[in-house]
């Protein structure tokens, strides 16, 4: 691996180790790209709720300015991007954008961890054979997409479907091909692989493998050492081969225009 574009920091309350020692990680691992890509903060309609997994809008400041500070020291030896991994809630996501565009927000990423939204949603990860949560996955996360603004989409095999394996068939079909059309490659996630849950999805990368999707790679590190983990990346090399999936290692990032 030569890049990692999904890391975390500790804003997120899941995640632990100063932005410096995933820095150093990456050096060590020989990486010439790294982006950190925290769970973004957000804003909610309902009066008092906030998530507990991500940070909070007043962290986003301390964010950039850390990391342009680390960009600054290590320019030369890695080039550190700065974005933000965020889930696509319609109802909110504008109010969002309009927050972000205040920063140099180099790129985002799609982690679409629920549905609908926090509030009136339901989680991707739980299990279900219901046609039409997978139907509104696929619709949510390609009206994504089609915004222009997500460089990959992230851990795009997170919703469970535990249903009819040709309705699976059909809608993964259809976000790996709309996916193409937009030139967004899809991730391949290590967090999962490492922690056995139910991604990577050999169902949906066997699909990917039939359409010629775009793969990178993504650490998804929640802490420095997962940075560059050599032996989950071997895993995952070894797997994406037998369906003749070579990952890309770069990935285009598309900024975020800042508002003046
Ligand atoms: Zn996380
Ligand atoms: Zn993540």
């Amino acid at each position: 691996m030569l890049a990692n574009y999904h890391t975390h920091t500790p804003r997120c309350n899941h995640a632990v180790g100063k932005e410096r020692r995933y820095v150093e990680r990456a050096l060590e691992g020989g990486f010439k790209e790294l982006g950190f890509s925290d769970h973004t903060p957000y804003f909610f309609g309902e009066p008092g709720y906030y998530s507990s997994f991500r940070m909070h809008p007043d962290e986003l400041e301390d964010y950039v300015q850390t990391l342009l500070a680390l960009r600054e020291e290590y320019a030369g030896r890695i080039q550190i991007y700065i974005g933000l991994e965020a889930e696509y809630y319609p109802k909110y996501f504008l109010r969002l954008l309009e927050y972000m565009r205040l920063f140099p927000m180099d790129y985002l990423i799609l982690g679409q961890h629920m549905l609908y939204n926090e509030e009136e949603g339901v989680a991707s990860p739980r299990p279900t054979a219901d046609e039409k949560l997978l139907d509104q996955y696929r619709g949510q996360t390609l009206e994504a997409l089609e915004t222009g603004l997500f460089s990959y989409f992230a851990h795009p095999d997170l919703f469970h479907f535990i249903g009819d394996e040709k309705v699976y068939d059909r809608h993964v079909r259809a976000i790996c091909r709309r996916a193409n059309e937009l030139h967004l490659p899809l991730e391949y996630n290590l967090q999962g692989q490492r922690d056995r849950k139910h991604y990577p999805d050999p169902r949906f990368w066997r699909i990917a493998a039939e359409e010629g999707s775009e793969v990178v790679i993504g650490s998804d590190a929640h802490a420095p050492l997962m940075t560059w983990d050599p032996q989950s990346t071997a895993e995952a090399e070894t797997f994406l081969q037998t369906l003749g999936i070579a990952p890309v290692q770069f990935v285009r990032l598309r900024p975020i225009q800042k508002s003046k």
